[in-house]
Order: structure tokens, then C-alpha cells, then sequence
């Protein structure tokens, strides 16, 4: 075996397309993961609209799998729930005879190889010259003392199971899944303080980098023409005195931690241009973004996955030549 993916989420079955495209032989590749069912994607945020039409998603996913049936499956003008992407790619990567292991990764040392430690019905190692974390992340939670709603139940119906008409929430964040949390506790009547850092609302359509788009812009449109009338928006400065009962944080997210050793010290860091973490080790997907153009925000889409997995196939390739 040459390359151990960690992560079968959407950036991990990219992985697979795009190493098998490039000339990697299946039986070279070993994913790990304890689910297989497309990541987070599906599993947490599968029944949202896509903030990205489908159309400009699937283009890019040809752009950079040229020699990859993408059928057009769903309008290309329309945004899909996130779960038709996650599914997409289960469809494109089920055919490919690589080496799937229902497993839970916890450590990785480099040594000849890298020496990959996991869990599957016990604990097990197994060796790779290249290693690929895609483990993806957890949404930030604070710690204010009082209950909180986990954001993939606060953005669906699920939020009507924590909540009763005299609740108070107090939300941060007011990006694209704060807005939405907004337009879910709105439609239930339930007073909301929305805490915000900056400015409460940047838009895409104002040129503003990762700014909010389709349903979310909606909503935010709504809430500064005065229709959200339970809802106040407050600035993080201002919010230490605020009484609520629950608390939603959407206010971004963490990487899923494994310990990566290297010469007996854990390394932290990876390179945001790269995704290199060390000889041998990359790390794509929402765990690890890559740096936008700018050099100040981080690119978080499917697409911007894709496209920066394209940008580092060579140097891959080199290490597995290597080895
Ligand atoms: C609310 C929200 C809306 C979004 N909207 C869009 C959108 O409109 N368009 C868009 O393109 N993107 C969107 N994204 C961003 C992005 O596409 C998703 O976050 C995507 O799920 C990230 O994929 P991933 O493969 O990097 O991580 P994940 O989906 O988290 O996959 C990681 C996989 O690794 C596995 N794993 C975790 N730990 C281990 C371990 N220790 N060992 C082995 N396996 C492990 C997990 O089981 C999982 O299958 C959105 C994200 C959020 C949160």
C-alpha cells in the first residue's frame, strides 16, 4: 500500500477519484473510517440547500475529473440539499476496488513509514509511505452555563424538540448557518438575541469574501428589513449579560484532533497552501482549509477542496515514487 486516506467525507472520496485518476492503482490506496457514509455532508448537514448551485459544483468537480462521468442529476441552476453532493461521490467511488476499513484513527508517527494507529474491533497499525488526513471538523462550541442545541439540530427540524414558546436563545453568529438558525427559531416564535462579531451581515453580492448568499442573504434581508420581530441583534462587546435559556453556537468549527508525531514531537501546524503537514503527510477539507488568494480567508467548499487537491497530485505522486 502506498497512501492511507484518513476520512471518507467529501474530501476523502475526492481523494480517491482524483489519485486513481491520476495514475494510483486502487489496491495502492487504504481509507479509513468508522462510518463510510459520505462524512458530515450527510450525516449532519444533509437536508440544508447548498450555498452553491449545483451547476458551479459539478463544474468544478469535471474541471478538476476529467475522465469522470459527472451526470447533470438535478437543475443546474437550482442549489440541492448538501446531501446530493455527499451522494454523488458515494456513487463515483463505490466501483473503486481500494481498501475500505471501518476504523477510528488516532495517532499517526513518522518512521521509515508512517505507522498509522486506529481502532477496528480493537487496537491495530498499519504502515504507509503517504499519509492523507480528511477528518474533518466539529463545529465550536462556547461555554456559556446553560444548555445548548447542537448546530446540525438547530439548523433543522430537530430544534422544536429542545424548545417551548417561553424560551429565550441566544445565538452566535450571524454567517451563513446563523442566519439560518434565525429563520428556523423565527418561524417557531422563539425570542432570539443574535450575537455578532464586526458587522451582523456581509454579503457576497457586495463583493464580500465568503460573504452570505442565496437563502441565507434572504434571511439576513429580512432581518434588516424589521421582520424578524422576536430577534435582536447584539455585538459580542455588549453580550455578557444576556439571559437566555438555551444557546446555539454557530460561530465555525474545529478540526477533529489526531496526534501526528514526528521525530518524537507532535506537529500542529500544516501549511494553508500546501495542506503539507510534514514528508509524506497532507491534509485537505474542512480540517484543514486551504488559504485563499487574499492570504487572510479560507477556502470552505466542496470546490475549493477539489481545486486545491488538484494543485498538490504532483507533489503526492512524487512521495509515493519515492518510497
Ligand atoms: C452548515 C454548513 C453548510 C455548508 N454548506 C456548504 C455548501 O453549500 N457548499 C459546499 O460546497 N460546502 C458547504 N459546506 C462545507 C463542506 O462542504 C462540509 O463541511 C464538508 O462536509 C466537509 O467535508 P470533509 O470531508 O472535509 O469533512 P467531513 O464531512 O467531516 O468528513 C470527515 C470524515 O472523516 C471521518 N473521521 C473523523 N475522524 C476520524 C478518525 N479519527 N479516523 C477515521 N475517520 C475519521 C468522519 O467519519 C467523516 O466521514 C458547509 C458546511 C457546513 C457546516
Amino acid at each position: 500500500m502506498k497512501i492511507c486516506i484518513i476520512g471518507a467525507g467529501v474530501t476523502g472520496l475526492i481523494l480517491l477519484l482524483m489519485l486513481t485518476q491520476a495514475g494510483v492503482k486502487p489496491q495502492d490506496i487504504t481509507i479509513i473510517d468508522p462510518h463510510f457514509d459520505g462524512g458530515d455532508i450527510c450525516r449532519k448537514w444533509g437536508g440544508i440547500r447548498s450555498n452553491t448551485q449545483w451547476g458551479k459544483t459539478i463544474t468544478n468537480l469535471r474541471k478538476v475529473l476529467p475522465g469522470i462521468n459527472i451526470p447533470d442529476s438535478f437543475d443546474l441552476e437550482a442549489t440541492t440539499p448538501l446531501e446530493a453532493i455527499g451522494q454523488l461521490l458515494i456513487r463515483l467511488t463505490t466501483p473503486l476496488p481500494v481498501k475500505r476499513i471501518n476504523g477510528f484513527v488516532t495517532r499517526l508517527e513518522s518512521k521509515s513509514n508512517w505507522r498509522v494507529e486506529y481502532y477496528s474491533q480493537g487496537p491495530r497499525t498499519l504502515e504507509a509511505p503517504v499519509v492523507i488526513l480528511a477528518q474533518g471538523s466539529d463545529a465550536k462550541v462556547g461555554s456559556l452555563p446553560i444548555p445548548s442545541i447542537p448546530l446540525e439540530c438547530a439548523l433543522d427540524a430537530r430544534i422544536e424538540d429542545y424548545l417551548k414558546p417561553s424560551d429565550h436563545v441566544v445565538l452566535y453568529g450571524t454567517m451563513h448557518s446563523g442566519t439560518l438558525v434565525m429563520k428556523n427559531l423565527n418561524r417557531l416564535g422563539i425570542r432570539t438575541t443574535a450575537v455578532y462579531k464586526g458587522q451582523p451581515f456581509v454579503w457576497d453580492r457586495d463583493g464580500a469574501y465568503d460573504g452570505i448568499k442565496q437563502e441565507a442573504a434572504e434571511v439576513a434581508d429580512a432581518v434588516v428589513a424589521g421582520a424578524y420581530k422576536n430577534l435582536t441583534l447584539v455585538p459580542l462587546e455588549e453580550a455578557k449579560d444576556i439571559k437566555a435559556t438555551w444557546a446555539v453556537y454557530a460561530m465555525g468549527f474545529t478540526p477533529r484532533s489526531i496526534e501526528v508525531v514526528v521525530k518524537g514531537r507532535s506537529v500542529v501546524n500544516y501549511d494553508g497552501r500546501t495542506g503539507q503537514i510534514a514528508p509524506g503527510a497532507w491534509g485537505f477539507g474542512i480540517a484543514y482549509p486551504n488559504l485563499a488568494p487574499d492570504g487572510v480567508h479560507w477556502d470552505v467548499s466542496v470546490a475549493a477542496f477539489a481545486l486545491h487537491i488538484e494543485g498538490q497530485i504532483s507533489s503526492i505522486l512524487k512521495a509515493c515514487a519515492h518510497s
